[in-house]
Parts: structure tokens; sequence; C-alpha cells
């Protein structure tokens, strides 16, 4: 026997209040909860069950937040944070955690990216570049198209001589479904200016974060 479910939760939601977020306002966060409420509905759930009664408004309310990267202010995120300094030899952080959300099947892809560049005249404050990490992060996003961003938007900043940067990630997307390779992981790169002219530079930077190949070759 199929149990009767409500042709749509909609009714269900009208109870729950919804705020202005960083990225949706209270209309847009209300469309997302009805849609998750029609997701529900479309796959057998009774969205009106005591556990998922909420899920549409927690799953709104979490997009504002995993989405946060499109409304970065990034006059505020540079905030004082570009130093002039006589410094050029090459800066490195590396191992910065990230979790982005693939723009295919809006699952999880997570792990670490590694920044180095060669100054020209200027530096940038070392807790800023986790920030610019997260502000590619958290946006529906390609592993390949979230390097290239940060390396172009560091490159446009400081005009320096060269930067590299290197994410390596797993995705949900293939850990979970398909193949189920839950352990592969998907290493990009992006090359400019010094690191992708010269081989020992971008040796230099591979050492450093602890790979064992070279990217380009
Ligand atoms: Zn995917």
């Amino acid at each position: 026997m199929i149990e009767e479910r409500p042709t749509t939760a909609r009714g269900g939601l009208k109870q729950l209040t919804f705020e202005d977020g960083l990225v949706l306002s209270a209309e847009c966060k209300e469309v997302v909860a009805e849609a998750i409420s029609t997701i529900l509905d479309a796959i057998g759930q009774d969205p009106a069950r005591d556990g998922i009664a909420s899920t549409p408004l927690r799953v709104a309310r979490m997009y504002d937040e995993l989405l946060s990267g499109y409304m970065t202010d990034q006059v505020e995120l540079l905030n004082d944070a570009l130093f002039d300094v006589e410094y050029d030899e090459m800066v490195v952080v590396k191992d910065i955690d990230f979790y982005s959300m693939c723009e295919h099947h809006m699952l999880p892809f997570y792990g670490h990216a590694s920044v180095g560049y060669l100054p020209n005249d200027k530096v940038i404050g070392l807790s800023k570049i986790p920030r610019l990490v997260d502000m590619f992060a958290r946006r529906l996003q390609v592993q390949e198209r979230m390097t290239q961003q940060i390396a172009t938007f560091l490159e446009e900043l400081i005009k320096p001589r060269g930067v590299a940067v290197v994410v390596e990630a797993s995705h949900l997307c293939a850990a979970m479904r398909g193949v189920k390779k839950q352990r592969t992981r998907m290493v990009t790169s992006a090359m400019l200016g010094a690191f992708r002219d010269n081989p020992s530079t971008r040796g230099e930077f591979m050492m450093h974060i602890g790979a064992s190949s070279d990217p380009l070759l």
C-alpha cells in the first residue's frame, strides 16, 4: 500500500521564518526551502515527518554559508594587507584546508591548497591567503577553475614575478557514486610567470610543498 503523502509541502513552510543572509535574501531562502521540500516529497519522503520537517530551512541556511564566497568583500579582505618589501625570495603557504561544492552534483569536494609566489616589490599578509582560498572555495565550483582563479587573483593583486597554486582534493561525487574510488584524489595546478617558465623555480616550490612530481612535465 502506498502511503498518502501531501502533494506539496508548501503549506508546512508557511510557519518557518526566513531572515536575510549574506548571500541569500529571505525570499531566496524560502525558494530554496520550497525546492528542498519538493525534492523530499519527490523521493518519497513525507516533508512533514519529524526528522525532516526543518530540513528545508536548514539547507537554505546552509547554502547561505557554503556559498558566501560570492559575497566576500575583496576590499575588506585585503584591508591593509599589502606590504612593500625588498624580499624577493619565494613565499609559500601550504596545506590550506578548504571545503567547496562541485557545481556538477552539488556535493562537497575538499582538500588542501598550496600557494607560492615570487614577490616583485609587494607581499600579502600571511593570513590573507587562506581567506583568499576560502573566497573561491565557498562557491559552486570545479576544482580546475578554482585553482586558476586563486592564481589569477594573486597575480593581478600583487603583480609578482610568478604564482603557483596546487590543489589536491577528494570529491564526494566520485567517492560516493559511480566508480566508488573512495581514496582517489584529484590534483590541479596553475603555474604563472616564473613558475611556468622556469623548471627550477617550479621544482623549488614543489619541493617546499612535498610534491613528488612536476605538474608541467
Ligand atoms: Zn561532481
